[in-house]
């Protein structure tokens, strides 16, 4: 390990005196430690991955966390409103406050098998990525930096949130940065999946589920009448036509429709559900704003074209919505991140591609605190999948990195 160049290109990243980390020889110990303890993190992983946590079920994986907290050695170790287990290692001073966060949640349904199987460096279970690695080397980093002895200016205050996936639209997030730790947090860093990307930008999305109704009937007797399905079509070609921007990448989707009876009735009924997404909050605003004017475009045509006799409504429920920001290539906390991979040998992290996602940080980014989502190391496929694996080939690297980051940033 070149140590040397590592605190250099820190400390000149962030502007610090190079003293400050290069002469600290409880870093070394502790990236040595992150090394050392591989072995035990991946059998973390694994045993994290075991303890079932579907959305909004995550208790049971959360109470594990808070115990583990309680063994590190963290300090006020709480449960808040929202299910977020957190615990702070103090630093000289209470800021910068580094929080540093890994999701509980999963995808997977209650009853679903999640007994891992290992073959070598191979882990297979539905989970034992996302995000059981990030858990893992979340608790490698707290155990790495005492065994260092590692002694941070700043806090850090770490974070086991509830709510990343799908319908839990971020909720864990939310519930820290709008209540539970509220103006309190400084920087943000979660590690979330596998490999050893770097996100900066936050993918927001709006979803609606539209409803449209009107009183049906018999397709002979009642011809004439309006016809929610037919309403419903008439939206769905005024969402198709949408013209988009290409960057920063927005787009839309009609991804399920429902509804109608029977083949000769006028349905009373017809819904759909509808994701728009951009990195953009501007874009977004737009886009959703034409969406909700092309819905009542629709209704008032189909009513216009029928006489409104027997008239169509609808009502668009917002079913999700995940803020959207960026932490900019060029701010400290990006550079950093870079910095320290780089210093660590690794390589090509803003890789186009990579650095667009929909995470945690979403919520920090949009709220302008600077945020990054790193990946926790090894590599990875299947996420949400029932045939999800984790290669832990070098894995080793993603812990070291998560950790030089969170020494880095608690400053
Ligand atoms: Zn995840």
């Amino acid at each position: 390990m070149r140590l040397f160049p590592v605190l250099l290109a820190v400390a000149f990243c962030r502007a610090q005196t190079p003293s400050e980390l290069s002469s600290d020889p409880t870093v070394r110990a502790a990236l040595e430690a992150a090394r050392r303890n591989e072995p035990a993190t991946l059998e973390l992983q694994a045993r994290l991955c075991e303890i079932p946590a579907p959305p909004f079920q995550e208790t049971l994986r959360g109470r594990e966390l808070q115990r583990l907290f309680q063994q590190l050695g963290l300090r006020n170790v709480r449960i808040d409103a929202a299910g977020n287990v957190i615990g702070v290692r103090p630093g000289k001073a209470a800021r910068p406050n580094l929080v540093f966060a890994a999701h509980l949640d999963t995808v997977f349904p209650e009853g679903t098998n999640v007994k891992v199987t290992r073959d070598g460096n191979l882990l297979k279970a539905p989970g034992i990525g996302d995000d059981s690695r990030g858990l893992a080397v979340m608790l490698a980093v707290i155990r790495a930096l005492d065994e260092g002895h590692v002694e941070t200016p700043g806090a850090i205050t770490f974070v086991a949130n509830v709510g990343e996936e799908g319908l839990g639209d971020l909720r864990g997030m939310k519930s820290l940065f709008f209540d539970s730790l509220k103006g309190q947090i400084d920087r943000f860093v979660s590690v979330d999946g596998t490999g050893l990307g770097i996100t900066h930008i936050g993918i927001g999305s709006n979803r609606y589920k539209v409803t449209f109704k009107g009183p049906g009937g018999h397709s002979f007797g009642s011809f004439g009448m309006a016809n929610p399905i037919q309403a419903m079509g008439r939206a769905i070609a005024k969402i198709d036509a949408f013209e988009v921007p290409a960057r920063p990448k927005t787009t839309f989707n009609v991804g399920r429709v429902g509804g109608g009876t029977s083949i000769n009735a006028i349905p009373f009924e017809a819904w759909m559900e509808v994701d728009m997404r951009s990195s953009d909050p501007a874009a977004l605003k737009d886009l959703d704003t034409r969406f909700n004017a092309a819905i009542r475009q629709a209704v008032a045509e189909e009513n216009a074209r029928w006489d409104n006799r027997g008239p169509v409504s609808a009502s668009a429920e917002l079913v999700g919505v995940r803020p959207a920001g960026q932490t900019p290539k060029e701010s400290p906390i990006v550079q950093t991140a870079v910095a320290v991979s780089r210093a660590l040998s690794i390589e090509e992290v803003l890789r186009e591609g990579s650095t667009e996602a929909s995470t945690d940080s979403n919520v920090p980014m949009n709220l302008k605190i600077p945020a990054i989502t790193i990946s926790g190391g090894g590599s990875g496929s299947g996420a949400h999948s029932l045939n999800e694996t984790f290669d832990a080939t070098d894995s080793w690297r993603g812990t070291q990195r998560a950790l030089l980051l969170a020494i880095a940033l608690a400053r």
